[in-house]
């Protein structure tokens, strides 16, 4: 068997590249944070959802065996992820007056309809908190057997001074917090940063979800989910665990005290987060009816792919501004990929199907060690990219060769170039004029032919005369 590719990343808990050491390689574990499923997720959560899926194509690449699990939150999420405010599945509820699980079931094939459109793949495990009440009432019960939590008010609570770690993943300054932050800290709480694990005592006098536990009749908080769930499929110790950066002071510092004061030993050993998404907050919060998601993207005339293309040109630990100027860039920069991948596929043709004698090794290994390289540096993307038009331009390279080489590095970019190299059809109607032009050149009516080309051009379709017939592509 060949050894994975060596590979380097980030990792949040030492706030340094680290060269990867899975437990047992080739085998891997990966846990990503999902959905909370209250509504669409906006284009910022996809940006996420994209980093996690470059990650694991290129887990996959370097020759590793990948469990890849997430969650779907649908139940137990408040509206500030520590513990405050309203109950994000009932104020759906109340909004779209449906129940909170028919809430749930939409949004979560919504998201995964969303994520369908951006290529995004499915990860191999997908398990719903609702459906691992158990798993979560029995690690409740392993920290209460600790020590670690304490029954309050009906709820039971996290006591963060029994763990002295808490503020390490993080660097918090928990005086400085509890002085700014918590001035509406629930008092029930015997330390400001501690947090609910199970909630017997609900704001809603009907609440919808809830099951029986040893206290009480209630519902999980939301941070127990993924601890209770990774461990479930993934054992007591995982290799890699990701999110968006929002989770390193609340949600993961909380996922690490539950998971590792119930195990009682280090939990994670590489933590990836994801920077953010930027556009104004208007158009991007989730709360707010009419935000950004993938929908009004398409709906504004645009391919799920341009906007994947986009998230390619940031590295996923630098914040992205999103604008449609930089969408209409990356759909122009894609729409010259796609074509390109055309071109090479057509010339690769030209005179009989393209022949794997026509990819000499020695010309694409270098490349491909180039390509790889910048993946294996902390999943640099846009450095991938960059290689990839590189190649594009190199005047060595034979067109099978170009070719080969895109379609393996869109086995990590996920644009489905290998759609652009099959033959592809125009709406009947621009397909219609190219047909009565070809007419008119067997005819030789020039002029015919000629307007023709020209009532085509005006429609975004340039046609090419090519040895072996007609061809064209699509121009801006
Ligand atoms: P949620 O459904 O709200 O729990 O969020 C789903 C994922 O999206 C989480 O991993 C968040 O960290 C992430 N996220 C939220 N907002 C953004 C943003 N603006 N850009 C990138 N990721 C985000
Ligand atoms: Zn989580």
């Amino acid at each position: 068997m060949t050894e994975p590719l060596p590979l380097r990343f980030f990792n949040t808990r030492t706030r340094r590249v680290e060269p990867f050491a899975p437990a047992a390689p080739p085998k891997v574990t990966l846990y990503c944070c999902g959905p909370t499923v209250y509504n669409h997720a906006h284009i910022g959560n996809l940006r996420t959802y994209v980093f996690e899926d470059l990650l694991q194509r290129t887990l996959r690449m370097a020759g590793y065996e990948l469990h890849h699990v997430m969650n779907v939150t649908d139940v137990g999420h408040l509206e500030s992820d520590a513990d405050e405010g309203d109950d994000k599945m009932m104020l759906a509820a109340a909004r779209e007056r449906k129940s909170p699980w028919d809430i749930a079931r939409f949004y979560e094939d919504e998201f995964f309809r969303h994520t369908d459109m951006m290529k995004i793949r499915r990860p191999d495990t997908v398990c719903r908190a609702t459906e691992h009440i158990s798993q979560m009432i029995a690690m409740v019960e392993r920290l209460v057997a600790r020590g670690h939590a304490y029954e309050a008010g009906g709820n039971v609570y996290y006591d963060t001074a029994t763990f002295p770690a808490y503020p390490d993943f993080a660097r918090l300054q928990i005086d400085a917090q509890e002085a700014t932050e918590r001035v509406d800290a629930d008092e029930r709480k015997r330390n400001p940063a501690d947090f609910v694990l199970w909630f017997g005592q609900s704001k809603y006098p009907n609440q919808i979800m809830k099951w029986d536990s040893p206290w009480g009749t209630g519902f999980p908080g939301w941070h127990i989910e993924c601890s209770a769930m990774a461990s479930e499929y993934l054992g007591e110790t995982i290799d890699l665990h990701c999110g968006g950066i929002d989770h390193v002071p609340v949600h993961h510092t909380n996922e690490i005290a539950q998971s590792e004061g119930c195990f009682g030993h280090r939990w994670v050993n590489t933590w990836l987060h994801g920077e953010f998404l930027v556009v104004d907050d208007a158009k991007m919060a989730k709360s707010s009816g009419d935000f950004l998601h993938l929908d009004r993207l398409v709906e504004a005339g645009y391919d799920p792919m341009d906007y994947r293309y986009l998230l390619l040109t940031g590295h996923y630990r630098a914040r992205l501004s999103f604008s449609f100027e930089a969408l209409d860039g990356a759909r122009q920069s894609l729409k010259t990929l796609r074509n390109l991948a055309h071109d090479w596929s057509y010339a690769a043709r030209d005179g009989g199907p393209a022949r794997e004698s026509d990819v000499r090794d020695r010309a694409t290994a270098e490349w491909r060690a180039r390509f790889r390289e910048t993946l294996a540096n902390d999943l640099h993307v846009p450095n991938a990219l960059a290689v990839a038009w590189k190649m594009a331009r190199d005047p060595e390279l034979r067109p099978a060769e170009k070719l080969a080489l895109i379609l393996e590095f869109d086995a990590i970019f996920g644009l489905d170039l290998a759609a652009a190299t099959q033959s592809r059809s125009l709406p009947d109607e621009l397909m219609a004029l190219i047909a009565r032009r070809e007419q008119a050149r067997a005819d030789k009516d020039w002029a015919t032919a000629d307007a023709l080309r020209d009532e085509l051009r005006a429609k975004g379709v340039a046609i090419k005369d090519r040895p072996g017939g007609t061809d064209w592509e699509l121009v801006g």
